[in-house]
């Protein structure tokens, strides 16, 4: 494991995160309430949030980098655990990520 990726996995919570999580692919489900202007269709159907042109949720609130509709969010964005596995995994991905594009 690289330091990067190490110091990614010990780095916790989404006030020090860049709302890494909100670059996924969220798709949404039949329950979901979300404004048409904010999602769209994938060319295989699937209905998502829209992303915008730097690779976040389009509903993402750019400025305190949280969510802008948090109190009617998808449900797969309800249901993602803070430094579960999957947080901790795209944290370290975006940290290499970005650590390569600087090089
Ligand atoms: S849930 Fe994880 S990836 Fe998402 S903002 Fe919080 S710390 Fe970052
Ligand atoms: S709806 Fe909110 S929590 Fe879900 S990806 Fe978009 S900004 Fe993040």
């Amino acid at each position: 494991m690289t330091e990067l990726r190490t110091a990614a996995k010990k780095a916790s919570g989404c006030a020090t995160c860049d709302a890494v999580c909100c670059r996924l692919t969220v798709v949404l489900q039949p329950e979901d309430k979300i404004p048409s202007h904010l999602t769209t269709h994938l060319p295989n159907g699937l209905h998502v949030m829209k992303h915008d042109e730097d690779g976040w949720c389009v509903a993402i609130n750019s400025t305190r980098m949280n969510c802008g509709i948090y109190e009617s969010r998808p449900s797969v964005c309800r249901r993602f655990v803070m430094n579960g596995p999957y947080c901790k995994a795209v944290r370290a991905d975006y940290v290499e990520e970005r650590a390569s594009a600087a090089r």
